[in-house]
């Protein structure tokens, strides 16, 4: 469904990503491994369209969004959940969802409000919280849950479970992998335990390249690569 092909970017004269190649298929969850500032958040940026590749190319559904505007690449149906969340400080949690709210595609169920707050039971009691207010751990829970209010056809998730308490971390897990059954996500993080829980494949990036890739369970049992290039 996506499928990122040997993408190279750099910011400024700094060579970041040196070809990196995924696939993302039906009914998965991806996780993109690696330690801090090995690249995963340039490649979750080059995908959504922030910073387009120099060299390679990017396709969704069949057709080439590499070097498209990020709004069109929204449109077409990649939904986005930055590392810093981004949510609106000053709109309450219902407005949050009301404003990312883009019409359901044909054959698929609309994310309203009542299906939102079903599987993020957390904010039920925050709906007239304003964004700013919330704790990281509801802040998280209310990105993901505007992502989706767009009624995306993937999702990319960046380092859901960073700054968050284990309490929190269990439960948006347990989301995150119940949403398996919606849609597809590639999910970067840099805690491989919890990301090789809910994964059914994984990428593990270093240094801007892909080091190795293969099944999730495979990879938690492998201590070599997990102790070489994952912060465990
Ligand atoms: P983190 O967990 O810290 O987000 P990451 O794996 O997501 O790590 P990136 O944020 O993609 O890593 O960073 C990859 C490399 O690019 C790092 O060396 C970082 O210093 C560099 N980098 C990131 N953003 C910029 C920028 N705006 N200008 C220059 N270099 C950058």
């Amino acid at each position: 469904m996506l499928k990122v092909d040997d993408i190279h970017v750099y910011y400024g004269d700094s060579y970041i990503l040196q070809g990196i190649s995924l696939e993302v298929g039906e009914g998965e969850i991806v996780a993109l491994l690696g330690r801090n500032g090995a690249g995963k958040t340039t490649t979750m940026r080059s995908i959504i369209g922030y910073n387009p590749p120099a060299r390679g190319r990017i396709t969704f559904m069949n057709e080439v969004i590499s070097g498209r505007p990020v709004y069109e690449n929204v449109r077409r149906g990649l939904g986005y959940v930055p590392e810093e969340r981004r949510i609106f400080p000053d709109l309450t949690v219902s407005e949050n969802l009301e404003v990312a709210s883009r019409p359901a595609r044909p054959g698929q169920t609309p994310w309203d409000l009542e299906r939102l707050f079903h599987t993020f039971p957390l904010l039920v009691r925050l709906r007239q919280h304003l964004g700013g207010e919330l704790s990281g751990g509801e802040q998280q829970m209310l990105a993901i849950a505007r992502a989706l209010a767009g009624n995306p056809r993937l999702l990319l998730l960046d380092e859901p479970c960073e700054g968050l308490a284990p309490v929190i971390v269990e439960s948006l897990g347990n989301i995150i992998s119940g949403l398996k059954r919606e849609l597809p996500i590639l999910m970067a993080e840099q805690n491989s335990h919890f990301a090789l829980a809910i994964a059914d494949r994984a990428y593990v990036i270093d240094k801007g390249r892909i080091c190795h890739q293969g099944d999730a369970c495979e990879l938690s049992e492998n201590e070599e690569i997990k102790s070489r290039y994952l912060a465990v």
